[in-house]
């Protein structure tokens, strides 16, 4: 069983990442809990370069590809491995990040950055995305400072990248579970454990 977070800056989709990973585990689930970019050891390397803030002129067309490059690394080590194996993976961000930020946020054709990707990944999708939605404006605001390469991105950036997360969940409803962020955390991980309650394997 796979389920994918994803949502903008700010969304709290790291802590409501862990928090259903938590909840999953004392349903008697063998969890592992990951992220993108960064859960290997080239992957970490590719993290560092991606959000290097000295980085500026990076083109959009390196910066797909290294977002890529990280996902084939932390599919074909962790996550394949892990779902062979029984497990549930829950991981922070997925492919349709690099749909948001490098397709609709840095204006590439999203059928070519689907395509990269879904080469990438050998064409795993997940059981599940959990989109956690909030305006860009509140989730920027809730981070200490643009700590990085992406978050330094104008607010119309991030409303593309809105926009697209929003998309995607929308044309493939049975797929997705859209969250509205600025419920209350204990509010957002109860809404979660309702619908993965519903598709879990027995
Ligand atoms: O989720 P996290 O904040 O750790 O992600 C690191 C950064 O990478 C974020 O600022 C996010 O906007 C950016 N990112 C991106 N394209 C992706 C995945 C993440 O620009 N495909
Ligand atoms: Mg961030």
């Amino acid at each position: 069983f796979f389920v994918a977070f994803e949502g903008g800056e700010g969304s709290g989709k790291t802590t409501q990442s862990r928090l259903l990973a938590i909840w999953l585990r004392d349903q008697g689930f063998d969890v592992v809990q990951t992220r993108e970019p960064g859960s290997t050891k080239v992957g970490m390397r590719l993290r560092a370069i991606l959000l290097d803030a000295t980085h500026q002129g990076l083109s959009a067309r390196s910066e797909t590809l290294l977002y890529a490059a990280d996902r084939a690394e932390h599919v074909e080590k962790v996550i394949r491995p892990a779902l062979q194996r029984g497990s549930t993976v829950v991981t922070d961000r997925y492919v349709d990040s690099s749909l948001a930020y490098q397709g609709a946020g840095r204006a590439l054709d999203p059928e070519e950055v689907a395509q990269i990707n879904s080469w990438a990944t050998g064409g795993l999708v997940p059981d599940l995305t959990v989109l956690i939605d909030v305006p860009p404006s509140v989730g920027l605001r809730r981070m200490a400072s643009p700590a990085d390469r992406i978050e330094a991105e104008p607010l119309e950036f991030h409303e593309r990248v809105r926009r697209e997360f929003r998309a995607l969940a929308a044309a493939a409803p049975d797929r997705y579970l859209v969250v509205d962020g600025t419920l209350a955390q204990a509010e957002v991980s109860r809404v979660i454990q309702d619908r993965v309650r519903e598709i879990l394997p027995d």
